[in-house]
């Protein structure tokens, strides 16, 4: 890192008021998987607008071939590297970030600040936070949680670290927002033990699309985010709906682990907890067996037999696959309930609110939902859904007692402004 960009770094979050003497900062948000890293690289104006400047993908971190995509506007390009390991990989990823025709940056001392995706944060952390000894101490405690997950989050922050001494990190929690629901939801009904001794409850995630809808959704209503009830539907490769009351998480489908509640592209959602012990018994399967079964051969893929992809799963249900078309109604049905579920949990509800690659996309499955939810005051326009509008839409009828509304996700640019906050130290 050049000398020239820690000044810049200091300046630029120096204090709270360096924003605008110095215009604008770049943000770094990294997703790191066990052999993937996604990147974008935001440049902030005031805290609140990013720009992305570039984005991308390292994967297969680890196999004999690696392998980078970069993209800079529409231009793609993809090229096999050899990332041997998550700093090699980020080595790369800075590479196509400063190097060769594309640049956005000049060098790596052009990034402000890091902002990393982090799944597990349990009970100890209720907002994206600063990266430090002591944060990366709790977030090794969480690991038993996450075992899948933290670990890569960890090595992408120690990677960073190494890259980047100077730069400051910041972790942004799945689970973050669901922290303000009380122990009578997110308790499970088993000895109280658990919970004291092993923190064994509900901890929910995708909390930071389902608190970026949250917040879209009430400038869209027009209502104090304090005063604004919604029932957020995150529907993607995961899914998941949160019950929000005035603009806190009340309630969530997702779990101790993101295997609870709806139907996903491979993971079952809601079953009978008895069925593992009966898949072991009756069936002869190991733990690690019926764990795969229930997170990567059921959902969609596993109903319909096609695909874990929806566009894949639409496809093959109007060609005439009857296990397809029943994967998508077992879909629609399962959140149709948790619907009926939070209303009731909620009291008033202002709006429905649909994100995700299949909320945002996927007509079908709006209407698939919603259609019998009349009575309970969600009144969709039909013809309108089936035109399946771009960008932030309300699909409800003028009359409709409560709107139902597509917002598009923005996870990313949630975990670059919470980032450039918490280190401008507003
Ligand atoms: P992730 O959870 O990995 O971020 P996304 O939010 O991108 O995933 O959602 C992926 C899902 O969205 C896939 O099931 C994909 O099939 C679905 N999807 C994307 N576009 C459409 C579409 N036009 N119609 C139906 N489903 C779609």
């Amino acid at each position: 890192m050049n000398s020239s960009g820690r000044s810049r770094a200091t300046r630029a979050f120096g204090s709270a008021a360096s924003y605008g003497s110095e215009g604008h900062v770049n943000v770094l948000v990294v997703n790191c998987g066990s052999s993937s890293i996604k990147y974008s690289l935001y440049r902030m104006a005031n805290g609140e607008s990013a720009d992305v400047l570039a984005s991308g993908l390292v994967e297969k971190i680890g196999e004999a071939v690696s392998r980078i995509h970069h993209k800079v506007g529409e231009a793609r390009e993809v090229r096999d590297v050899s990332a041997p390991d998550h700093q090699a990989a980020f080595g790369l990823m800075i590479k196509a970030l400063a190097e060769g025709p594309a640049a956005v940056i000049s060098g790596p001392g052009e990034i402000d600040a890091v902002g990393h995706r982090v799944v597990h944060g349990a009970e100890q952390f209720t907002h994206s936070q600063r990266i430090d000894d002591a944060v990366i101490r709790a977030l090794e405690a969480c690991v038993p949680l996450a075992p899948l997950h933290n670990p890569p989050n960890l090595t992408g922050i120690r990677a960073a670290m190494a890259l980047m001494p100077n730069v400051p990190n910041v972790a942004v929690f799945d689970t973050a927002f669901h922290q303000t629901i009380e122990p009578h939801a997110f308790l499970y009904a088993v000895p109280y033990e658990l919970y004291a001794k092993h923190r064994i409850r509900r901890y929910g995630f995708h909390g930071t699309s389902h608190r970026y809808v949250t917040e879209k959704a009430a400038k869209v209503l027009k209502r104090p985010l304090d005063d604004t009830n919604v029932i957020t539907c995150h529907l993607g490769n995961g899914c998941s709906v949160t019950a929000v009351s005035g603009g806190k998480s009340v309630d969530t489908s997702m779990g101790m682990t993101p295997l609870e509640g709806l139907v996903m592209g491979t993971r079952s959602g809601d079953v009978d907890p008895a069925l593992a012990f009966h898949l072991i018994r009756a069936l002869g399967m190991s733990v690690d067996q019926v764990d795969n079964l229930l997170n990567r051969k059921s959902g969609l893929v596993g109903v319909s037999g096609v695909s874990n992809d929806m566009r894949e799963v639409t496809k093959s249900a109007k060609d005439g696959n009857e296990r397809a078309a029943l994967a998508i109604r077992i879909f629609c049905y399962r959140l149709k309930k948790y619907i009926g579920a939070y209303t009731a949990a909620l009291g008033r509800v202002d709006a429905l609110v649909f994100t995700g690659g299949i909320g945002e996309n996927a007509p079908h499955i709006r209407e698939g939902t919603c259609r019998g939810l009349e009575p309970m005051g969600y009144c969709m326009d039909y013809a309108r859904n089936a035109s399946n509008p771009r960008g932030v839409q309300d699909l409800s009828t003028a009359d409709s007692p409560k709107r139902i509304l597509v917002i598009p996700t923005d996870e990313e640019g949630m975990i670059a402004r919470d980032t450039a906050r918490i280190v401008a130290g507003q």
